[in-house]
C-alpha cells in the first residue's frame, strides 16, 4: 500500500489567480480527486513587502468558481514564521550554512574581475562569520556530485552540485528566505507529489538539499507543468496577455469550460474526446501524460470549449447561468425565455447572450454601424425588399403570426423584390439580411422568424417602417 496522495497549491499572494497558476492548480486537483487523495492550499505571503492581502480572496474566490475546493484549512506561511525559525537554527546548528557579509555590489565587483561568472563566489564560505545584523546565512551546497528527481512530466532531472550557488536561506533581517518556508512545509504537511510550474524547475535542486539537511523526508515525486505562452510563442505576460481569471468569469466563461480547456494545456484524453464533463477528466487525468513542451493559450479554442458547454446545459440551467449577465434585469430573462435554445445554440459566451435579445426588450434597439453597412449600405434591393416585407407581413393577420408563416411571407418578399437566383428561387440569405437589422439593429442574432414570432406584429411593422424612411 502507498501512502494516500497529498498534494498542495501554493500561491504567493503578490498577484491574482491567472490562467498559469489555475492550471498548476487543476493539475493538482485533478490528481488529488483520481487518486481519492487531499488537495491542499498554502498561501505564501511571507514577502511582506510584495504581497496584497487582498489578493488572497481573489485566489480563493476563483478557484471556488472553478470548483478546485480544497480539503483542509489554508495554510498561511505569515503565521508560521516560528517554525522556520526552528528549522534555521537547526541549520546553524547542523554547520549546514554559513553567514555572509558581502553586499551585492562586492560580489559583483569580484565576478567582473573573475570574468563575469554569475553567482555567489563563496567568499565567505570558510570565514567563519558568527551570525549577526547584516548577515544572511547561506546554505553550504556540495561541491561534489549531483542532486536530482523524478519528474512525472521531465523524467529524470538532475543538477551537478557545482553548479549551484551558496544559495541564501535567512536573510541579514533574519527573516527565512522563500525557499526555505517552501521546502520545510511540503515536508511537515506531508505533501507525495510536489505539482508547479516550470519556473521552479531550477530551484528544486536546492529545495531537495535544504530538505535533506533538515533531516526531512523528500517528497516522493515532482511534477513541473509546462509554461503556458500566447500566440507568438512568449510566456503568457500580465501586461500583454489576457490571463485573469476572474476576468474570464466577467466575460462570460463557464468554469467547467476553463477547467476543461486549462486541463487540455500539454493534456489530451487518451480517447481524444477533448470536449467533455470535468468528472470525466479526473479518471483520465495522469501526469505521465503530460507534456513538458511550451503549451499554446489559445483564446479561440477557449471560446469553442466554452460553446460546447454552453450547448450542453439543460435550458433551464443556462437561463440561471446566464441571468447575472443579463443587465436589462427581469425584462431581458423574460425575452432570453422566449428564444432560450435558439440563443443557447448561437454564443460562445454568456456575455453574449443579451446582446442577442436587447431587441425585445428596447424600445428602440440600438443600430450596429458595422450591420447596418453590410445588410443596408451595401445590401441588395434594400428598399424594395424592405416595402415587399412590410406588404407580406401586413397580410398576415395574427393568428398566422408564426415562424413558419413569417418564413414564407419574407420568402415571397424576396421574390417580390426580385432578391431570386437563376431558377427563380428567392435568395433568403441575402434578402434577410435587412430585414434583421431592421428589427434587431444588428446582422447577427437568433433566427429570424423565430425572431420576429417572438417581437410580435406591431413592433416588427413599426421597425421595417421605421428603417424604410431611413433609408429613403
Ligand atoms: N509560491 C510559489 C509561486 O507562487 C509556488 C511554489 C510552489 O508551488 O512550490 O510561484
Amino acid at each position: 500500500m502507498t501512502d494516500p496522495v497529498r498534494v498542495r497549491f501554493a500561491p504567493s499572494p503578490t498577484g491574482y489567480l491567472h490562467v498559469g497558476s489555475g492550471h498548476s492548480a487543476l493539475a493538482n486537483w485533478l490528481v488529488a480527486r483520481r487518486t481519492g487523495g487531499s488537495f491542499l492550499l498554502r498561501i505564501e505571503d511571507t514577502d511582506v513587502e510584495r504581497n496584497r492581502p487582498e489578493l488572497v480572496d481573489n485566489v480563493l474566490e476563483m478557484l471556488e468558481w472553478l470548483g478546485l475546493t480544497w480539503d483542509e484549512e489554508p495554510v498561511y506561511q505569515s503565521r508560521r514564521g516560528e517554525l522556520y525559525a526552528d528549522a534555521a537554527a537547526k541549520l546553524v546548528a547542523g554547520g549546514a550554512v554559513y553567514f555572509c557579509d558581502c553586499t551585492g555590489e562586492a560580489v559583483q565587483t569580484r565576478n567582473k574581475a573573475a570574468g563575469g561568472k554569475p553567482g555567489y563566489d563563496g567568499f565567505c564560505r570558510d570565514r567563519g562569520l558568527e551570525p549577526g545584523p547584516g548577515r544572511a546565512a547561506r546554505f553550504r551546497t556540495p561541491r561534489e556530485g549531483r542532486t536530482g528527481w523524478t519528474d512525472l512530466v521531465r523524467g529524470e532531472v538532475s543538477f551537478a552540485n557545482a553548479d549551484l550557488e551558496d544559495f541564501v536561506v535567512l536573510r541579514g533581517n533574519g527573516n527565512p528566505m522563500f525557499l526555505l518556508a517552501n521546502a520545510f512545509d511540503d515536508a511537515d504537511m506531508g505533501i507525495t507529489h510536489v505539482i508547479r510550474g516550470e519556473d521552479h524547475v531550477n530551484s528544486t535542486p536546492k529545495y531537495l538539499l535544504l530538505v535533506d539537511a533538515l533531516g526531512l523526508a523528500r517528497p516522493t515525486a515532482f511534477a513541473h507543468m509546462p509554461l503556458l505562452v500566447n500566440e507568438q510563442r512568449k510566456k503568457l505576460s500580465k501586461r500583454r496577455d489576457d490571463v485573469s481569471m476572474a476576468d474570464y468569469r466577467a466575460r462570460g466563461y463557464l468554469p467547467e469550460a476553463m477547467v476543461n480547456y486549462l486541463a487540455l494545456l500539454g493534456w489530451g484524453p487518451a480517447d481524444g474526446v477533448e470536449v467533455r464533463p470535468v468528472a470525466e477528466i479526473v479518471e483520465q487525468y495522469r501526469l505521465e501524460d503530460v507534456n513538458a513542451s511550451p503549451a499554446f493559450f489559445d483564446q479561440k479554442k477557449l471560446s469553442f470549449v466554452n460553446a460546447e458547454h454552453i450547448r450542453a446545459l439543460a435550458t433551464d440551467e443556462f437561463l440561471a447561468r446566464s441571468r447575472p449577465f443579463l443587465t436589462r434585469g427581469e425584462p431581458a430573462a423574460h425575452a432570453l425565455a422566449s428564444l432560450a435554445v435558439e440563443v443557447q445554440e448561437r454564443v460562445r459566451t454568456l456575455a453574449e447572450v443579451e446582446p442577442m435579445i436587447e431587441f425585445l426588450v428596447d424600445d428602440d434597439p440600438a443600430v450596429d454601424e458595422a450591420s447596418w453597412t453590410k445588410a443596408i449600405t451595401k445590401g441588395k434591393a434594400v428598399p424594395e425588399m424592405l416595402d415587399a416585407t412590410i406588404a407580406r407581413l401586413e397580410a398576415l393577420d395574427l393568428d398566422a403570426w408564426t415562424p413558419e408563416s413569417i418564413q414564407e411571407a419574407v420568402a415571397a418578399a424576396a421574390v417580390d423584390a426580385g432578391i431570386v437566383n437563376a431558377e427563380g428561387a428567392p435568395q433568403l440569405s441575402k434578402a434577410q439580411g435587412p430585414v434583421r437589422v431592421a428589427i434587431s439593429g444588428r446582422s447577427v442574432g437568433p433566427p429570424l422568424w423565430e425572431s420576429i414570432a417572438v417581437l410580435g406584429r406591431d413592433r416588427t411593422l413599426s421597425r421595417l417602417r421605421a428603417t424604410r424612411l431611413r433609408v429613403g
